[in-house]
């Protein structure tokens, strides 16, 4: 029996993925989702969006998800669970291995996305689930009436500082400069906060606790170079994400922080195979823009598979 050539191999089922996926099927083409755990993305741990078009008042992040993937299964896009390790480039084919199985397909869209980046300082590694959390909208509600923090001064530190006084008595902010980098909108409501004490040009050293959890940190003042100990019962980390390409990097071409490198039109370095959302290199990461992207993938993997008919 001849194996299953898919048209289009979607690996990752975030906004980007499952926009190509809705896409590609509604174009009558044999597509297969793969995704690792479950669809949705990072917009899976976000509380409220507020700046995804055509959700007046915001919508929770999975009820958004849930809305992509049941506009996906409309077109019967076909997904499945499975890890992929690596892809092989062989023409007119791409051979992608899923959980130890070759897939096979004509064309390849990576959604891949990013996952939290870690602080690297002792003992955030010994504590994790004990205190040390990548994850406000997972793990804030263990944190009722605790004194925490936040590390980052993104849209994502500010976004969970605010959700996490929904919990906590207070939350320090802390960040290496002495100004966010979050969008005004975010900074204005972190500063209205009477829970949130930002500390500036601050920068965690050290993690640490005993074995009932997390206790304390170092800090390091970036400017006296001073250091002190800060009690604490929660630290959440939110210093940006890492793209998830390194499974790639032997046969694509990436940028030093390891996202994929495409042009506008989502084409990597190997025909055929395109990249879309937070994995490619681009100035602006928005569930609205890894949908657009998600929309280009997919029209160009079908421009792709018509000139290669
Ligand atoms: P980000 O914008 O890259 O911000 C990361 C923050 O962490 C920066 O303030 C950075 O400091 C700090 N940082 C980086 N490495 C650090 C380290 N080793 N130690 C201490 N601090 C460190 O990441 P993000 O906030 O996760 O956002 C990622 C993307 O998603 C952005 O494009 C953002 O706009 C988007 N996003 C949007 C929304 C929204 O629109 N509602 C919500 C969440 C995320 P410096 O400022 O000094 O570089």
């Amino acid at each position: 029996m001849s194996q299953t050539v898919y048209d289009v191999l979607i690996i990752g089922g975030g906004p980007a993925g499952l926009t190509a996926g809705l896409y590609t099927s509604r174009a009558k083409l044999k597509t297969l989702l793969v995704e690792r755990m479950i669809l949705g993305g990072q917009v899976m741990t976000t509380t409220k969006v507020e700046n995804y078009p055509g959700f007046p008042g915001g919508i929770d992040g999975p009820e958004l998800m849930e809305r992509f993937q049941e506009h996906c299964q409309e077109f019967g896009l076909e997904v499945t669970t499975g890890e992929v390790q690596g892809l092989v480039d062989r023409g007119e084919t791409k051979a992608v291995t899923v959980d130890g199985e070759e897939v096979l397909a004509r064309s390849v869209i990576i959604t891949t996305g990013a996952e939290p980046a870690k602080l690297g300082v002792p003992g955030e590694q010994q504590f994790v689930g004990r205190g040390v959390s990548y994850c406000a909208t997972c793990d804030g509600a263990f944190f009722r009436n605790a004194t925490i923090a936040i590390v980052g001064g993104g849209d994502t530190a500010a976004e969970e500082a605010l959700f996490l006084t929904r919990f906590a008595s207070k939350v320090y902010l802390i960040h290496r400069r002495d100004q966010l980098r979050a969008t005004k909108i975010l900074q204005d409501r972190v500063f209205a906060s009477d829970k949130i004490e930002p500390l500036w040009n601050s920068q965690v050293e050290q993690v640490e606790g005993d074995n009932t959890g997390l206790k304390s940190i170092v800090l390091k003042d970036r400017v006296t170079g001073a250091t002190r100990s800060l009690e604490l019962e929660g630290l959440f980390v939110a210093i940006g994400v890492i793209p998830k390409a390194h499974f790639l990097a032997e046969v694509l071409d990436l940028d030093a922080d390891g996202h994929i490198l495409t042009d506008a039109e989502c084409r990597t370095s190997i025909p055929g195979v395109f990249a879309a959302g937070d994995v490619r290199k681009k100035m602006l990461k928005q569930i609205a823009t890894a949908v657009g992207d998600g929309a280009v993938a997919a029209i160009m993997a079908e421009k792709y598979l018509m000139d290669h008919e």
